[in-house]
């Protein structure tokens, strides 16, 4: 038999699932499972849609068998689609999707999180080398005559060759290990099964072997075979609400999601009259892996009259709930939809517009009735929700109303509202800093004529919100002001602020000079208290957090934008300043003023060494004086 290798990727992959999962080998069953169930899918769908496969006996089910003796064995055989030896050697040997790599790296270690991890990215399968030292899988594809078997030890190297099965389908025996061995019994498959795949919405069987007892009520030696349906095999989704307690839709979640966590929250809508359907949505604890890739899964599957149609859309939700798990099932689209009519087809476009109402609805609802809980939604999930302030213009409102915030008055988080509620009288304008990092935020000199007049900041340190927040618009009558700009100060100037701009005149156009090309502008600052300096941006340029962001794109060939250095008048170092005759030493203090501004905005500075030397100078003068 010839042996072929694996792609690498899987050779890594299997070292992994093998060493770091084993405290949570029992996925294995519910990984084999819905592969079982999504190969039953897709025959279905087929002979519902497809004339080449309409005269096929098609019975759906999957069945369970095991050996609990010297060699113990588990075998998991299902009707579905199967596979040819083409398409073992391409679904069992590599990896198709992309990201890998990005997988691989984000394994912690922690075997539950890694557990759900391996099954979200789609690597189900390779999980049953953590059971099993050998894993046969005898395939045959519907419609094809011949079956192929596929084996390996999972140590690198698989085989493959014709093989007799009756039926299309697949059937995989696993050889147990020491590991695996206690899954050769009828209780722990039944539990297993229960607790991840009751809801797998065709029949799972399991075969067993009972003892039968005499008259005398001795046991007997010969045993029967018995056969037992383990699931409840229904579409959940389509039953009616109050028959369905949390714990089956907790079930359902942690087949659908391959999660062994609960949800954190799910919605679940039937919808009758001008359209016919039925959606669960879950929203997760814990965000999905490959939440900021753009190649994430979707985890919205999407049903017809209970037939799958597919896992792998990502219109079918906005992508900012791309975090979203759930169902969607219509009754109204037909059954055999292609991918280029789902993406036009209004009737999907009406569910997806009504399904994201009414999840961002049960979320008001919820920030509303459970603050807790919902910060903990929003702890996880805030920055993609965020993303929908700028893409989402009809939800506008209602994302407003969602979005929460750290700030200066308060310790966690606040909404807009409890903002709006905290506004000083004078005040029409909602402000807001951006940064990297909360820490220097909440210590930006920036911030000091706001602390000072009691107003309240909202400080953003997503590397998003500065390109959100212009985008939101308005919240009510309040516009967004960002305290990063030159501008934003404009609005709370009174009389002698301006009377003192004036006053400032000439010392600030000596400063101008001074700086030259290193500033855009020089001006007398209102905003600033304690500090000599601080730099803003002008208002059509981008904030320092902004131009991070946009390197982080990679947008390197960005052009220079130069910061307006604002100067704090009543400040002792500036009102020596003027006295300073010497042009140079002048142009030192210049250069150190608009510098440690720069640091305190968690800027790099061009020529550290200069500014090094520049520090000493005037250090050295400071010394001197003693
Ligand atoms: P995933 O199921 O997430 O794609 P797996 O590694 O578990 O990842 O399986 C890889 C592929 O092998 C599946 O996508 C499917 O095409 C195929 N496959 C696995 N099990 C079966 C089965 N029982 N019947 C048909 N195809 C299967």
């Amino acid at each position: 038999m010839p042996a072929h290798q694996f792609q690498t990727e899987v050779s890594q992959l299997l070292h992994l699932i093998i060493h770091s999962l084993y405290s949570h080998k029992e996925i294995f069953l519910r990984e084999l499972i819905s592969n079982a169930s999504d190969a039953l899918d897709k025959l279905k769908y087929l002979t519902l849609t497809d004339e080449a496969y309409k005269p096929i006996d098609f019975n759906p089910r999957i069945d369970i068998s095991f050996s609990d003796g010297e060699k113990p064995t588990l075998t998991i055989a299902d009707t579905g689609i199967g596979m040819n030896e083409t398409e073992l050697i391409e679904n069992l040997g590599t990896i198709a999707r992309s990201g890998t790599r990005a997988f691989l790296e984000k394994l912690t270690g922690d075997a539950k999180r890694d557990s759900n991890l391996i099954g979200q990215f789609g690597v189900g399968f390779y999980s049953s080398f953590m059971v099993a030292d050998k894993v046969e899988v005898v395939s045959k594809r519907a419609g094809e005559e011949k079956a192929s078997r596929w084996t390996s030890d999972g140590r690198g190297e698989y085989n493959i060759e014709e093989a007799a099965r009756e039926n299309h389908g697949t059937t995989v025996i696993l050889h147990l290990n020491e590991n695996g061995k206690e899954f050769a019994n009828r209780w722990r498959i039944d539990g297993i099964i229960k607790k991840y795949s009751n809801h797998i919405p065709f029949p799972i069987y399991l075969h067993y072997e009972e003892a039968e007892w005499d008259e005398k009520g001795n046991k007997k030696k010969e045993t029967v075979q018995k056969t037992e349906q383990v699931n409840s095999a229904s579409a959940l989704w389509k039953r009616s609400k109050n028959e369905l307690k949390e714990e089956d839709y907790f079930e359902f979640y942690r087949s659908i999601a391959h999660e062994s966590d609960d949800p954190l929250h799910y919605i679940h809508t039937h919808a009758e009259g001008t359209m016919d359907y039925t959606t669960l949505f879950y929203i997760p604890k814990k965000a999905p892996f490959d939440m900021y890739y753009a190649d994430y899964r979707p985890g919205v599957k999407l049903y017809v009259k209970r037939v799958f149609i597919t896992d792998d859309d990502r219109d079918l939700m906005p992508v900012y709930l791309r975090f979203l798990r759930g169902v969607i099932d219509s009754e109204d689209l037909p059954l055999n939809v292609s991918r280029e009519i789902l993406q036009q087809n209004s009737i999907l476009r009406k569910i997806r517009q009504a399904s994201v109402k009414k999840v961002l609805s049960e979320l008001e609802k919820l920030a509303e009735s459970d603050k807790e809980k919902y910060l903990e939604f929003w702890k996880e999930f805030g920055r993609p929700m965020k993303e929908g302030l700028y893409s989402d213009h009809e939800n506008r409102e209602t994302l407003l109303k969602l979005v929460r915030f750290k700030s200066t008055k308060v310790e966690g988080y606040t909404s807009l509202l409890e903002y709006e509620i905290r506004m000083v009288p004078e005040q029409k304008a909602i402000y807001y800093i951006t940064g990297q990092n909360e820490k220097t935020l909440r210590q930006s000199p920036l911030l000091e004529m706001y602390n000072a007049k009691g107003i309240e900041v909202l400080i953003m340190d997503d590397d998003l919100d500065d390109i959100i927040i212009p985008a939101a618009g308005k919240y009510k009558d309040f516009e967004f002001k960002s305290v990063n700009r030159s501008d934003a100060a404009e609005d709370l100037k009174t009389s002698s602020d301006k009377e003192k701009e004036k006053e400032a005149k000439p010392l600030v156009d000596r400063i101008k000079k001074a700086l030259g090309e290193r500033v855009k502008d020089v001006k007398a600052s209102t905003r600033l208290s304690d500090s000599p300096s601080c730099i803003v941006a002008d208002s059509s340029d981008p904030t320092v957090q902004m131009q991070a962001f946009l390197k982080t794109l990679g947008k390197s060939d960005l052009p220079e934008f130069k910061p307006i250095l604002e100067i704090n008048p009543a400040h002792p170092i500036i009102q020596k300043l003027e006295s300073v005759e010497n042009e140079s030493e002048f142009a030192d203090v210049c250069m150190l003023l608009l510098e440690q501004a720069m640091l305190v905005e968690g800027m790099k500075l061009e020529d550290p060494a200069a500014f090094a030397r520049r520090l000493n100078i005037v250090l050295d003068r400071a010394v001197g004086i003693k």
